[in-house]
């Protein structure tokens, strides 16, 4: 079953596989999709992606965050662990990203200051230098990769067309700590063949990633031509990972 888009800017707080109590941040316009990718298994179903370059309107402005934020803190609700940038799609496309990093780090500061500030990226402007240094300035990078050729790209997570894996995996490389985040799934439209993950497995040692997070499909895929990969596969991929010195956890 596909997830409905969010309306408001926090979420939460929610407890994810990765990180556990974390309150969402959704700095991105309500109630649709907005994301440099389509990719075929996306939880808000397929939306045309769009350019990095293009003034968006319906972004928040940062004022409006960081009250949202502050609203949520002084809630009846537990103690979050983490603030994480996510939502309806990618967070790095906030016209501001960096004021907005700023401001998040500083109230976490004042309010919560045993918590974390994360993000959960596809990567995609990653390359790009001020969203790079914006991301540097977070305690949590949770950068997706699904792909190591431009090819499957295209074809598995659907970029804007000026986006490439060159500059992605360059971008990557520049970013302190990061922990990357793999989804694999099987099937006509997968991306697990065996070539595919040698190709990822050359990416990934370009990158020299902190963690590399193997996960598949747990919801319906809008897409039926993809399979979910069972936890066995995805452990034989892990240590394949492994011999190539990528440290990998299996969710
Ligand atoms: S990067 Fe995330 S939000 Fe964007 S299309 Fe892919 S799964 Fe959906």
């Amino acid at each position: 079953m596909l997830l409905s888009t969010k309306g408001t800017i926090t979420y939460g707080p929610v407890r994810s596989r990765r990180l556990g109590w974390s309150l969402g941040i959704n700095a991105l316009p309500p109630y649709r999709k907005t994301c440099t990718f389509d990719c075929l298994y996306c939880q808000y179903g397929r939306a045309a992606p769009v350019s990095p370059d293009t003034a968006r309107p319906g972004f928040p402005p940062v004022d409006d965050v960081l009250a949202a934020i502050e609203e949520a803190l002084a809630g009846d609700i537990p103690q979050p662990a983490y603030l994480t940038f996510s939502g309806n799609g990618e967070p790095t496309l906030h016209p501001q990203f960096g004021d907005l990093v700023d401001g998040v780090c500083a109230l976490r500061n004042r309010l919560v200051p045993d918590a974390k500030v994360a993000l959960l990226s596809n990567s995609s402007l990653a390359g790009n230098t001020e969203i790079a240094s914006a991301l540097s300035c977070l305690d949590v990078r949770i950068m997706k990769l699904d792909a190591g050729t431009d090819a499957l790209l295209a074809n598995f997570n659907r970029p804007w067309p000026s986006l490439g894996l060159e500059d992605i995996t360059r971008g990557l490389r520049s970013l302190p700590s990061v922990t990357i985040q793999c989804l694999l799934a099987g099937g006509p439209e997968g991306n697990s063949s065996h070539d595919d993950i040698e190709s990822l497995i050359a990416c990934l040692q370009r990158i020299r990633p902190r963690m590399v997070q193997l996960y598949s499909l747990d919801r319906d895929a809008p897409t039926p031509t993809l399979a979910c990969l069972d936890t066995a596969r995805l452990h034989a991929i892990g240590r394949l990972m492994d011999r190539a010195e990528i440290p990998t956890m299996v969710f």
